[in-house]
């Protein structure tokens, strides 16, 4: 081709050289599920076959996610509708991956005269022009917020359209999809313990019933993203202003609340430590082991069964914080509680520390002997611990067993006999009191 003066090139000329330079031409035929190659070159000559399904090439061309080689996960693929079908000339960025090494490539669909026969181009661009671009995407994208999915529901017509899904592309897609059929699709996206509520809130006499005009309602679930990874989204329907009070159109939307939702969960969490543990040790407060020894009471009230409480006095501590100061004092307190927890993780039984350097533990399914038995092995268990510079400390423990007519104060009375008690004969030993 002369290129000293363009007015001389002709189109069969340009054209020609639009052939040798493309790298991959290819015909479909999408009823015949079947495609030929007519050109290829470079890195699809090991990506495309000279003869396939049309159906295979697809998968491999389209399933991506938005400027990445990442492809989407198999459950999602259905909502991805023109996949395959092109009514008018179709182009396309999109990232292959061949080797381990992701190659980006243009791709144009032109159809030809029968509506399900195509001429698909495929072009790999130059990767340095390319990262401008993404770039300038990410930031359009953070800017644009966080939705996911969103797309138009009629539940007269039982349709869906208007579908877009951002991750996969910017386009809105146009999907012959019922709405009952993509509710029972979408559900196994959502995360099994979540789908009973999916299916009541996606119902149409729910959202008919509970949604009047220009209303929304929304709710949080786990669901999968198109990765294949559980995250946090909202689900979010609005009921379409019309001017037909019989329409039941609504706006339905997933946005991605994830971030957020996790540092609520963390918030969360804390605000219950603080209401249930105590501060010092970690180990529950006195507040939650009095609701322990209440759901004990409880329990026996209403199952029968049987419960023991036992009190554990550390003996002559104050000495520990004379000699060792109130710091040492504190981490012994913490030390101590570590080992009570540690002794009753594998029992039906929870620990708290009670005040001071009082520890109470509640023990389920116990009669007097396991208790007094119990009692007397965590007494050992304590004389045998190595508490750092303060070496070895003992505790007294007084022991009860609960019974149906019981309340927190009598039961409470007479472990604290029992530990009295225990104090009264020369400590480091255990006392039981019935009733
Ligand atoms: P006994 O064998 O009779 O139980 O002797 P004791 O010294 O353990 O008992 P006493 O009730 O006389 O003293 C308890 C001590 O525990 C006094 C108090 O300073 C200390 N104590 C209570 N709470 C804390 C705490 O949170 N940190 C520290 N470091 N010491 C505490
Ligand atoms: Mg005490
Ligand atoms: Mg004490």
């Amino acid at each position: 081709m002369n290129t000293d003066n363009i007015n001389e090139i002709t189109l069969e000329e340009a054209m020609r050289y639009a052939g040798e330079n493309v790298d991959a031409v290819v015909i479909a035929d999408g009823k015949k599920d079947v495609y030929r190659t007519l050109i290829r070159r470079g890195v699809f000559e090991t990506f495309l076959e000279k003869d396939g399904s049309y159906h295979d090439l697809i998968e491999k061309l389209w399933y991506h996610l938005n400027n990445s080689s990442d492809t989407v996960i198999e459950g999602y693929r259905v909502f991805i509708p023109t996949a395959g079908k092109f009514v008018g000339k179709y182009s396309k960025r999109i990232n292959i991956n061949v080797d381990s090494i992701t190659h980006i490539v243009q791709m144009t669909v032109y159809p030809l005269v029968s509506q399900e026969v195509y001429l698909i181009l495929l072009d790999e661009l130059d990767g340095s022009q390319y990262i401008d671009e993404t770039l300038t995407t990410k930031k359009v994208d953070t800017i644009q917020d966080t939705y996911l999915f969103s797309m138009y529901v009629d539940l007269i017509k039982d349709t869906t359209n208007s579908i877009s899904i951002t991750e996969i592309s910017d386009e809105v897609m146009n999907q012959q999809l019922k709405y009952s059929d993509w509710r029972l699709m979408i559900v196994n996206m959502i995360w099994p313990e979540d789908q009973d509520i999916f299916l009541e809130r996606t119902d149409p006499e729910y959202l008919k019933k509970n949604l009047s005009v220009g209303r929304t309602s929304s709710y949080d679930c786990l669901m999968m993203n198109l990765e294949g990874k559980y995250i946090w989204v909202k689900l979010i329907f609005r009921r379409a202003e019309t001017a037909n009070p019989d329409d039941f159109r609504f706006v339905f939307m997933v946005q991605d609340i994830h971030e957020s939702a996790e540092k609520l969960m963390t918030t969360l969490k804390t605000y219950e430590d603080l209401a249930l543990k105590d501060p010092l040790t970690g180990i529950y407060n006195h507040r939650q082991i009095e609701t322990e020894m209440d759901n004990a009471i409880e329990g026996i009230r209403k199952d029968g069964g049987s419960a023991a409480i036992m009190i554990l006095d550390i003996d002559f501590f104050k000495r520990v914080n004379d000699l060792y100061g109130h710091s040492a004092g504190d981490a012994t307190l913490v030390h101590f509680a570590q080992v009570i927890d540690g002794f009753v993780s594998g029992m039906k039984a929870v620990a708290g520390r009670w005040g001071g350097e009082e520890f109470v533990v509640v023990l389920y399914n116990s009669d007097a002997d396991k208790a007094v038995s119990t009692a007397e092995a965590l007494r050992e268990r304590v004389a045998a611990e190595q508490f750092d510079k303060i070496g070895n400390i003992t505790c007294s423990i007084g022991v009860t067993t609960i019974s149906a007519d019981d309340s927190i104060s009598s039961a409470f009375d007479r472990m604290d006999k029992a530990v009295y008690e225990a104090k009264s004969v020369g400590r480091n030993c255990v006392k039981a009191v019935f009733r």
